[in-house]
């Protein structure tokens, strides 16, 4: 983090103000919209600057800059012209501590001013640290069109009546949920809409039922079995992201990317159930028990899977345990490595005339002495191998001894989705030594069939 974003109460407090152009005449308006009292310092002043003056709303020093003009100011903005001055007064407030920021230089400033989104008392701050104010004013003109006009209403009816909710639910998980209940559905749309009145009747009605509800109310625990997509952090569905933004505690797997956990709730607390090089497996015992000691605690758990739950992730058996035990569980489907890696590879998995089927299959372990090979083999279908990497020789070897023809081609796409995605493509004769000059590791997915010879082999295609 290069910044911390903090914000500040500037209320009867100076600001010195070097400059009286229009740039300066900018920051006194957002100033004074701050209620800051602004000791603004120039020989001129710009002629609104000066209609602001004379109604009293400056103070005004008709000087160059003067280290003396710091004394009792809490903040510096140094907006001349002039880089000299302008370092002048960098320097000045440094030594005495002092934030400054010199408008349009980042590296002269210790403090940067964001572009906002002014929703008051709600407020967004979007900085990129200096590096394109074009791409902070985009984004504040994205969620200046996204949020709603009255969110400051809202945000002011809950401040209203927190007291009254917290007397009414002094357990502070019953009262998280009780207002995101609050905010998310009827009570927040008659807000927004102006109808205050009927919003309060409907919370003061839900609060009387759950504050009667008592502690036999107590809050259940719950699971999310989420499918986390291949990699990339916005191929997450829209529930996926909602869902991990309200979960207590989240359970991931070795394939979940680390971008990915980015995006669940800051507080969540994360634990690894995945592998850990070197060490054993986390056993799937240990996943179920822990699963069923957060519930317990009525906490909400996202277990977060690679890909989609209940493709090759076991997301059945811990559907099955966890609904033995009596606890709820929402799943949610993520994209399979085999769809991301399709699409970034740029290859149909079916295609008329080509390809009529697509068949999902491990070749791991005893599973795969099982598996109808000669099916596997035949023509007109895209075949994906999942865990597939280390069974390359014998995959191949299978194919060919039931009937596949050597030439059939076969991509093999590595880390699909993410930034270090990689493709082999080659045929069923030529694979195997491809795979072993490119180093390929897990994870990867072996793509089988006429459609592979489409994939793409240049740097991935978004
Ligand atoms: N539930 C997951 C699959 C888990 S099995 C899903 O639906 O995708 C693990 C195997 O999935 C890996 O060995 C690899 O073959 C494949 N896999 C998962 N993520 C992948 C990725 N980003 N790129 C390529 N293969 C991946």
């Amino acid at each position: 983090m290069d910044y911390l974003p903090v914000f500040l109460d500037l209320t009867d407090r100076r600001v010195l103000l070097v400059g009286g152009g229009e740039v300066a005449l900018r920051k006194a308006s957002l100033l004074l919209e701050a209620r800051a009292r602004v000791r603004i310092v120039a020989p001129s002043l710009h002629v609104e600057l000066a209609r602001l003056l004379e109604q009293g709303h400056l103070e005004h020093v008709a000087s160059e800059f003067q280290p003396e003009l710091l004394e009792d100011v809490v903040f510096v903005i140094a907006a001349t012209d002039q880089r000299a001055v302008n370092d002048a007064v960098a320097r000045s407030a440094a030594a005495r501590g002092l934030f400054v920021n010199v408008v349009d230089d980042t590296a002269g400033s210790s403090a940067i001013l964001p572009a906002i989104v002014d929703r008051s008392p709600v407020m967004l701050a979007f900085s990129t640290g200096g590096h394109s104010p074009t791409l902070a004013r985009r984004l504040r003109a994205e969620f200046e069109a996204r949020l709603p006009e009255r969110l400051g209403a809202l945000a002011r009816f809950a401040g209203r009546l927190r007291d009254t909710v917290k007397r009414a639910l002094p357990d502070p998980r019953r009262r998280l949920r009780f207002w995101e209940w609050a905010l998310q559905g009827e009570v927040a749309s008659q807000v927004l809409a102006g109808q205050e009145t009927a919003a309060e009747a409907l919370l003061q009605q839900r609060l009387s039922a759950d504050s009667a509800a008592g502690a036999s109310g107590s809050v259940k625990g719950e699971v999310y079995l989420i499918g986390a997509g291949p990699g990339d952090p916005d191929l997450l569905t829209l529930r996926a992201q909602q869902l991990l933004q309200q979960a207590d505690v989240v359970l991931y797997d070795r394939l979940v990317s680390e971008r990915v956990l980015l995006r669940a709730r800051r507080e969540a607390l994360r634990v690894f159930v995945g592998k850990q090089s070197g060490q054993h497996r986390v056993t799937q015992q240990r996943i179920h028990a822990l699963m069923l000691e957060y519930v317990g605690r009525g906490l909400r758990v996202a277990r977060l899977k690679g890909g989609d739950p209940f493709v090759f992730g076991r997301g059945g058996e811990e559907m099955r345990v966890l609904r033995e035990a009596g606890v709820a569980v929402t799943v949610v489907p993520g994209i399979t490595a085999a769809l991301g890696a399709a699409a970034s590879a740029g290859l149909s998995l079916t295609q008329r005339g080509v390809s009529q089927s697509m068949t999902l299959v491990t070749a791991m372990g005893e599973a795969a002495e099982a598996l109808d090979w000669r099916a596997l083999a035949a023509p007109l279908q895209t075949v994906v191998f999942y865990m597939g990497v280390a069974q390359l020789p014998r995959i191949v070897a299978q194919l060919t001894a039931h009937g596949a023809p050597v030439t059939r081609p076969v991509a093999i796409v590595e880390r699909a989705t993410l930034p270090e995605e990689r493709r082999v493509i080659g045929t069923l004769a030529s694979i195997v030594a491809q795979a072993e000059q490119a180093g390929v590791g897990a994870p990867a997915l072996l793509i089988v069939g006429e459609v592979a010879a489409q994939a793409c082999q240049a740097a991935r295609e978004r």
